[in-house]
């Protein structure tokens, strides 16, 4: 089976990770800072916190920008059920803004239609997270100047998107929002097996998105300059006390969602190789739009501002031109040793969703994609004559 997607683990990536396992600090020894530092400096952006998966980093990035009960989270209905729970589990509600038929990304019109009608009802979402669909970004300066309008705050789930391009700058740079966040999962651009970050160029953000990460403490000399709940007792021993080495205090309740020094180390040694593997994949990307040309498919759509990551590489089925249903097309494919998949069920149908209200019809450009949707394997070791083998196998169907 060709898979859709693979990690690339080379033998520098072992060797790193086996100097960490020789070495005395598994995890908030020197690793963590080492790729946090790299990965900010990749994208241009202040701080980079690495924790234990996007799931994690989408959570703390909530907390950290007060999402609460009675607040609001909208997000796009194609992408993995992350970027909506993260809002849940703060307590806040969600809802979703459909997608742009062009691009699978969150609708640019469809958001500005909703926020309209959310102001005149005063229920303005507080957080916005737009999804990198398949690694291409979204129109961030369209959504940043929304958000100067309405006064929402950006997250951007860039989990598919590490590595990818906006307006000439990396994803992650954060010119446009308060956070990015990044996915190390193995099907994703580059692994460190579980892992996850967020990025922002907000000190105050970046400080308190480090101690969200492990458990809401601080060592007095790292306090920010005014602790979020730390007693005036809490203030005064910690200054008479300020030289105990064994001095810590928990400000906020956090969590444990550290990375270990072990992801870490497998995350900066891969970094220096994102750029090969993304070329790789755009290559792989140009060389399926020429081959699928003349295929009853569409291919995805690029938008002028973007350089995608190419995490996924999408087809839609022109289903009036062709006899067989997308479950037929997709079957055949897999028992020709084809890995497809679909890429996503939108959210707000799962059953979960539905509990809280979601209907289907609700976002019919998302329903209506994943109609007729289909990943076709990608990723940066796939060789042309596996490609060939999954062109050759879709064109034999399709006839
Ligand atoms: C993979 C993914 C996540 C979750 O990433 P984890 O690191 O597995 O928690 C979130 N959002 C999107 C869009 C993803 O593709």
């Amino acid at each position: 089976m060709i898979p859709y997607g693979r990690q690339d683990i080379s033998a520098e990536d072992i060797d790193a990770v086996t100097e960490v396992l020789r070495s005395d600090w598994l995890t908030q020894g020197q690793a963590g800072p080492r790729f946090e530092q790299a990965m900010a400096a990749y994208c241009g952006s202040r701080s980079a916190i690495a924790v234990s998966n996007a799931t994690a980093a989408l959570h703390i990035a909530c907390i950290a920008l007060d999402l609460g009960p009675g607040d609001a989270l909208w997000t796009s209905p194609n992408t993995f059920v992350a970027s909506a729970n993260c809002a849940l589990y703060c307590g806040a509600d969600v809802d979703f803004v459909d997608i742009d038929p062009r691009t699978y990304n969150m609708s640019v019109s469809a958001l500005a239609e909703k926020l309209e009608a959310a102001a005149s009802q005063g229920r303005l979402p507080k957080i916005v997270v737009p999804v990198h669909f398949a690694g291409q970004s979204c129109e961030m300066r369209e959504i940043r100047a929304l958000a100067d309008r309405y006064g929402f705050r950006i997250v951007e789930d860039a989990s598919h998107a590490v590595g990818g391009e906006y307006l000439g700058r990396k994803v992650g740079s954060c010119d446009y929002g308060d956070a990015t966040i990044f996915s190390f999962h193995p099907v994703k651009i580059i692994t460190t097996g579980e892992g996850g970050m967020a990025l922002t160029n907000d000190p105050k953000l970046a400080e308190r998105l480090s101690y969200l990460r492990t458990h809401g403490i601080i060592r007095p000399a790292q306090r920010p300059e005014e602790p979020q709940g730390a007693s005036r007792i809490a203030e005064e021993r910690a200054n008479e006390e300020r030289d105990g080495p064994w001095m810590y205090e928990q400000i906020e309740l956090g969590l444990n969602y550290r990375m270990t020094d072990i992801q870490s180390a497998l995350g900066t040694s891969q970094l220096a190789r994102l750029d090969p593997f993304v070329a790789r994949r755009r290559e792989l990307a140009a060389r399926y739009d020429t081959l699928l040309a003349k295929l009853p498919v569409a291919c995805p759509w690029q938008h002028p501002d973007t350089n995608s990551a190419w995490h996924l590489y999408v087809i839609r089925l022109h289903r009036n031109e062709i006899r067989l249903s997308r479950r037929q097309v997709f079957d055949a494919l897999r028992a020709a040793g084809i890995g497809v998949n679909v890429h996503y069920i939108p959210v707000h149908t799962q059953p979960y969703y539905r509990k809280l209200g979601f209907q289907t019809g609700m976002f019919p450009e998302a329903e209506s994609y994943y109609e007729d949707a289909i990943t076709l394997p990608l990723f940066s070791r796939m060789t042309n004559d596996e490609q060939d083998t999954v062109v050759a196998a879709l064109r034999k169907i399709l006839a």
